[in-house]
């Protein structure tokens, strides 16, 4: 069996926007029109893992978090 996708997730309800998630890994994160975060590679290639752990690491409300589940379809992804 194969190992589930780690995968970047953002909870809404406790981010604020700061924007440092996007600003210390880029390639992952960018910001929408809003300054909402918007998760650019999906699920996390290993080759991006360590900036992975760095945007978590630097948000401070601790709205990143990885996990490693199967993406949702994107009518389940929560609304912003
Ligand atoms: S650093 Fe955290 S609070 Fe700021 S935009 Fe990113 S996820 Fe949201």
């Amino acid at each position: 069996m194969s190992a589930l996708p780690t995968r970047l997730v953002i909870d809404r309800t406790a981010c604020a926007g700061h924007g440092m998630c996007y600003s210390a890994a880029p390639a992952l994160v960018e910001s929408d029109e809003q300054g909402d975060p918007v998760i650019l590679l999906d699920p996390v290639p290993d080759t991006h893992r360590s900036d992975a752990d760095t945007a978590v690491s630097v948000c401070p409300e601790r709205a990143l978090s990885l996990a490693r589940t199967t993406p949702l379809p994107a009518s389940e992804e929560t609304s912003r």
